[in-house]
């Protein structure tokens, strides 16, 4: 990929995506692999003014050799310096930027009670850290770029140099990034998220009928005084960014105890190296009560025995079936990228902020108020080209303001 363009695709995750403030710390985390990347962030984060920039490098390949061959017991333990770690540059007020590029397949074959137990562990032992993130006490932001390994389980029929390129390519639409001025286009994006917003903010619905062609018949309510947000977020500091390029979501906060009915993937879920296809699950009274998978069906069910909270929903999330990454049609076999083609349900913690005042109340105080906790959050995908939302009021009054996978 050409200089330049990688420098504009940096500028966006520094000045658009974390909004790095003169004087701040900044933390980048990013595989080892990708250091060429990382260091032009690392540069342009140094011409937005940041105190330091500290990097954070890790690397896939040797973390899936940890789990094939480091002995059992280190998958019940998280070391205390990391959590210190975080602590610190946590306290400091760092911003975060994240370079995702991982292959999809890079846990294959690893034993996923090992993945299980230390994801659980290291969710406990940065809880804390978690918690700054997801109120935006903390900005942070994650982008992509692609890896040889990635690459080629999306683009698996070409050489590997043209699937790179082809990936670079396809990142890059989906992150409007590949105009002129990506900066400027991202704040024409994020004014048109404000419409959308607004209406639904208005509307106030106490209840959402979702269905598709698939099988889908979800009657989901949602917690009063609950907050769609999408496109930017602003941070407890009042700056505003964006946590994820790209965005193309309007997401809230369903009530944890009013799920009910039937809801099937529309998209395969990768996780942990493992790609769980054809599955589905039945809510009752907002929790799991059954699923199934035609594939990797252990898998999904590792998701729901994280904590109760792993087996009620944290998120509803609409994306409009014309948004560039559902239009282009391309499995991703990436979150990022997946949940912004197809609108979404997660599984497991819910959004402080997607609540009126929900960042100034305790854990206990939102879960009483409908608010899902959990150590976990697992977006799936479920949207369909004949999606259909109805939203009930709470004098049940109806609007269809979703239909054909579309904003009516
Ligand atoms: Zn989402
Ligand atoms: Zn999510």
């Amino acid at each position: 990929m050409e200089g330049l363009q990688l420098k504009k695709y940096a500028e966006l995750l520094v000045r658009s995506g974390g909004n790095v403030q003169p004087g701040q710390l900044v933390v980048i985390g990013c595989a080892v692999d990708d250091a060429y990347f990382a260091r032009i962030v690392q540069e342009c984060a140094y011409d937005a003014g940041a105190k330091e920039v500290v990097m954070n490098w890790i690397d896939p390949a040797s973390t899936r050799t940890r789990y094939l061959r480091a002995e059992d017991s280190v998958f019940d333990e998280f070391p205390q310096w990391r959590v210190d770690w975080y602590k610190h540059h946590d306290d400091r007020g760092a911003v975060y930027l994240h370079i995702d590029s991982s292959d999809p397949d890079y846990l294959a074959g690893v034993d996923s009670d090992r993945l299980r137990r230390f994801s659980k562990v290291s969710s406990i032992a940065t809880k804390e850290h978690s918690a700054l993130t997801m109120s935006n006490a903390l900005r942070w932001s994650v982008c992509a770029i692609p890896s040889p390994a990635w690459a080629k389980k999306v683009f698996p029929d070409i050489p590997e140099a043209e699937a790179m390129e082809k990936l670079w390519a396809a990142i890059f639409k989906c992150a409007r990034a590949d105009g002129a001025d990506a900066i400027a286009d991202w704040q024409v994006h994020s004014g048109n998220f404000s419409e959308r917003l607004d209406y639904l903010n208005k509307m106030n619905f106490d209840t959402l009928r979702i269905t598709t062609g698939l099988g889908t018949d979800l009657t989901l309510g949602l917690v009063k005084n609950h907050i769609w947000a999408g496109g930017g977020d602003v941070g407890k500091d009042g700056v505003p960014f964006y946590p994820n390029i790209p965005t193309e979501e309007l997401f809230t906060m369903p009530d944890r105890m009013r799920a009910d009915g039937r809801v099937v993937a529309s998209m395969p879920l990768s996780r942990q190296g493992n790609l769980i296809e054809g599955f589905e699950m039945t809510f009752k009274d907002g929790l799991v009560v059954s699923y199934k998978a035609e594939k990797n069906e252990q898998t999904l069910a590792d998701i729901f025995t994280m904590d109760e909270g792993a087996k009620r929903l944290g998120e509803v999330a609409l994306v409009a079936d014309s948004s560039p990454i559902g239009k282009m049609g391309i499995l991703f076999y990436n979150t990022l990228f997946d949940e912004n083609a197809s609108s979404h349900l997660a599984l497991g913690k819910a959004y402080p902020n997607n609540m009126e005042n929900g960042t100034e109340m305790t854990v206990e105080e939102r879960v009483a108020a409908g608010c899902n906790d959990s150590f976990t959050h697992v977006d799936f995908m479920f949207g369909t080209p004949d999606m259909k939302v109805v939203g009930i009021a709470a004098d049940g009054t109806e609007t269809v303001f979703f239909e054909n996978g579309d904003f009516i």
